[in-house]
């Protein structure tokens, strides 16, 4: 059936972007409506955690974005108490601080390079999904609805989500924490961490810079609560982020200040036929951990190549639906965790203040767990769930390796294939037919293992060879076995080149 493009996205926030940079790179027809009149200079998000700059890197920006922003390799909880993430085993061993519209900005000008169709004015107002495609209302400037019809729409439209909403998608959860004050100020006398936060009583404060001058002030009075649309005076937030963490650093010329309240809340599906939904239109959670455009982007980068496959015609029957099974379980996770790490700041009572601190000091100190909460606030522990029988790495993030060839594993995995690696350890022709989608690779050392890592860097299949050593025919049978399963059925023509950023 006739269509104008192959997938229309609703919202050019980071959800949006990575997304069409994906599917554009695998050459499908995407565009982007965004309601906005251009591109937001105010920020939410600022903190970039390393298992999102990974995504980054094997799409080639991260270097660029690192180069905004300030690498934070040691994160104050509470109570004196501090995370390492200094030991990641990862390129990025640190949280980046820079501000949302720089991650924006490099998304946005790589999804356009790969020829990203993005329209700004441009507001998705209704929508009807058919058997084959999906009829899809936008008002532009000009304030005139106009219908388009694509394959497919991806509801990246933020919070309140448009999309959600006309799907009939339920949005359960509640409010967890309200009248937070935002602002951006100067200091007279800028605070010596990058990052600094603290809970004392009552007070809550949350300090980060922007890099150029500019800090993030979060501050947060449980017994000043009014509502959102209350303005906030500069006073209240002084005061606050006095009380919280003993002055306020000679606050001034705030530039934008703000209200908001927290929610939890996530879909029950992420998918609904020919509609899914991604981001923050399909989990909001509380600010704590910095864990909200982490996931979204994330959430981005596994639908991506699903997409893309399904689109192209050559995916295994699940494995769109794939995208709900991974990525539902890891957005319930996060609200479970920012919401508890939310509480565990806010902790009223002096008795349970006490008790806290030292738990977080304990809980720091222990090698094993201080590496369980790096893992989970880096992203670095995020694994999809794998058969009973498989290989141990299977479902896992893939690391970084050397190459035989002077590049990285994440170099590799720019172009958006699949990478066999483990070159010389299987026959050349079992990959045959599958040129065009993956890519072999030989590490730079051995291994003892063949792995087969997706395009989003996690590991589809993996396979000792130290124990199955003398038998290439058996090795070329599973690679086949495994290749059918992520990579569908064998192509029958010349291989096409895929363009690459
Ligand atoms: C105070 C605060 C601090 C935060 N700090 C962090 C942090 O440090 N780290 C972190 O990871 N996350 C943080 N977050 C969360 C983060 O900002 C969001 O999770 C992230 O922006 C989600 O990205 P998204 O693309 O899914 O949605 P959004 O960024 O909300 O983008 C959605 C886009 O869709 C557009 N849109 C909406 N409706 C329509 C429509 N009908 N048609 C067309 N376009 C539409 C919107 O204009 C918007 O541009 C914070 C949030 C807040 C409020």
């Amino acid at each position: 059936m006739f269509t104008d493009f192959d997938v229309a996205i609703a919202g050019a926030g980071p959800t949006g972007l990575l997304l069409a940079g994906d599917l554009a790179r695998a050459g499908v027809r995407c565009t982007v409506f965004e309601r906005r009149a251009e591109r937001s200079g105010l920020t939410r998000a600022f903190a970039v955690h390393a298992r999102t700059l990974e995504e980054l890197d094997a799409r080639g920006v991260a270097d660029e974005l690192v180069g905004t922003g300030i690498p934070v390799s040691e994160l104050r909880i509470v109570g004196g108490a501090a995370l390492d993430l200094s030991r990641l085993p990862t390129r990025f061993p640190y949280l980046l601080v820079t501000p949302q519209y720089e991650t924006e900005r490099v998304l946005e000008e790589r999804a356009r390079l790969l020829g990203a169709d993005i329209r700004y004015d441009s507001k998705v107002t209704r929508f009807t999904g058919h058997q084959d495609v999906v009829e899809v209302e936008v008002r532009e400037h000009d304030g005139l609805p106009r219908l388009f019809r694509a394959g497919w729409l991806v509801g990246a439209d933020g919070m309140h989500s448009t999309v959600r909403k006309i799907l009939g998608m339920p949005f359960p959860g509640k409010s967890v924490v309200r009248s937070v004050m935002l602002a951006d100020v100067r200091f007279a006398q800028p605070p010596p961490d990058v990052v600094t936060m603290n809970a004392v009583g009552d007070f809550f404060c949350f300090i980060a810079p922007f890099g150029d001058g500019w800090y993030r002030v979060i501050a947060w009075d449980r017994h000043n609560q009014p509502p959102e649309s209350t303005p906030v005076s500069l006073d209240e937030i002084r005061d606050v982020t006095r009380e919280a963490v003993g002055t306020d650093f000679g606050m001034h010329d705030p530039r934008w200040m703000s209200r908001f309240h927290s929610e939890e809340r996530q879909v029950p599906a992420y998918r609904s036929g020919r509609i899914l939904l991604a981001g923050d239109a399909a989990h909001v959670h509380s600010p704590a951990g910095g864990q909200g455009m982490n996931t979204s982007i994330q959430d981005a980068a596994n639908l991506g190549w699903k997409l893309a496959a399904t689109v192209q015609g050559w995916a295994p029957e699940d494995l769109l639906d794939t995208y709900d099974a991974e990525r539902h379980p890891v957005g319930k996770q996060v609200l479970r965790q920012s919401g508890a790490m939310l509480r565990v700041v806010l902790t009223g009572p002096r008795l349970l203040v006490g008790a806290r601190n030292l738990l977080a000091g304990a809980a720091t100190r222990i090698p094993y767990a201080a590496r369980m909460l790096a893992d989970g606030a880096s992203g670095i522990g995020i694994s999809y769930r794998a058969p009973r029988d498989a290989h141990p790495l299977t479902g896992k993030r893939a690391a970084d390796l050397p190459l035989a060839d002077s590049r990285r594993l994440y170099e590799a995995l720019r172009d958006g294939r699949f990478v066999l690696v483990g070159g010389g350890q299987f026959p050349p022709n079992a990959i045959d037919g599958y040129g065009d989608r993956v890519t072999p690779v030989t590490p730079a050392a051995a291994t003892g293992t063949l792995t087969l890592i997706r395009p989003d860097a996690y590991t589809a299949w993996a396979m000792s060879t130290t124990a199955n050593q003398g038998a290439p025919d058996e090795r070329a049978a599973e690679i086949r076995a495994a290749l059918a399963r992520w990579c569908g059925e064998p192509a029958r023509t010349a291989p096409q080149a895929v363009a690459s950023r």
